[in-house]
């Protein structure tokens, strides 16, 4: 608690790897040498339940080019580690529901419901972008959808910012998907954004910028804010995906799926949070890189 504020730990649960060509992650990177990230979830605990962010992919089969599920990375073995079966959840919310997040909602039960934006799942099953979204994992959400109470839809694009819990609110992302959303939750020692593919690598987006040359003999990082690197892996537009990062310099704690969370000071990278939870120690970026 922060006066009358309730804070949150949220905890970092590795669903097991995804191989992806490294070029995914940031641009400019030359495609052809490929890499595991892993496909994370989020446990959000201090409220009156757990709450689960992402729920990584069903098999591996769905995945492009493959991963790995490694000991203990099963969907119920990382919420048991916490002593939280799937049937505990308070809810899930997703950021978005590609293949490699949405696998393993058909083990939460229905009366537990699954919070999504209606405007994620509506593309989803358009095939607009064919397979990154598995065929199970849409047909378990249209079971939800008529269920009473088994999936709740956000309108964020109409609705503007919804708060699903105290203190942890939804925002549309405008980035990575056009429904995909970010949520924000406060912790004891700042706020995190939990932002799903907004970043692969948020080190790499916020740190190795080019400041510029905007004039000649003049420091260009105190007059310009540098733009940051895209990743390789968006479905809106380049100006969008641009403005998404910069709404979420905002934030203490950027939290990716696929990359450790990123710490910021007054919207400048400063580091990153290896270890399991958010707020937690921070390992400070190498000024060299
Ligand atoms: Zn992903």
């Amino acid at each position: 608690m922060i006066g009358d504020q309730v804070t949150y730990e949220i905890h970092r649960l590795n669903f097991g790897s995804v191989t992806i060509d490294e070029s995914m992650r940031l641009r400019g990177i030359a495609p052809g040498h490929v890499i595991d990230v892993p496909a994370q979830g989020f446990l959000v605990l201090g409220g009156p339940g757990p709450v689960l962010v992402d729920a990584g992919y069903r098999d591996t089969a769905v995945l492009g080019a493959g991963g790995s599920v490694g000991p203990g990375q099963t969907f119920e073995e990382q919420l048991a580690a916490h002593d939280v079966a799937p049937g505990d959840l308070s809810c899930v919310i997703m950021t978005h529901l590609h293949r490699d997040h949405a696998g393993h909602l058909d083990k939460v039960p229905l009366d537990v419901p699954v919070i999504v934006n209606r405007s994620e799942l509506g593309n989803a099953c358009t095939g607009i972008q064919g397979r990154a979204y598995a065929l199970d994992d849409l047909h378990h959400l249209l079971d939800r959808v008529y269920t009473p109470g088994a999936i709740q839809f956000l309108d964020l694009e109409q609705s503007g910012p919804q708060e699903v819990l105290p203190g942890i609110v939804c925002h549309l992302s405008g980035g990575h998907t056009p429904g995909s959303i970010g949520i924000v939750v406060p912790t004891s020692e700042g706020e995190a954004y939990l932002c799903g593919d907004l970043f692969y690598d948020v080190e790499g987006a916020l740190h190795s910028q080019p400041t510029g040359t905007f004039t000649a003999g003049v420091q260009p990082s105190a007059l310009v804010v540098s733009d940051p690197a895209l990743s390789n892996n968006f479905t809106t537009s380049v100006v969008e995906e641009i403005g998404a990062i910069k709404r979420a310099l905002k934030y203490r704690f950027i939290l990716p799926a696929h990359d450790d969370p990123g710490v910021l000071e007054s919207g400048r990278y400063i580091g990153r949070i290896e270890g399991p939870v958010v707020p937690g120690p921070i390992t400070p970026v190498k000024t060299d890189r």
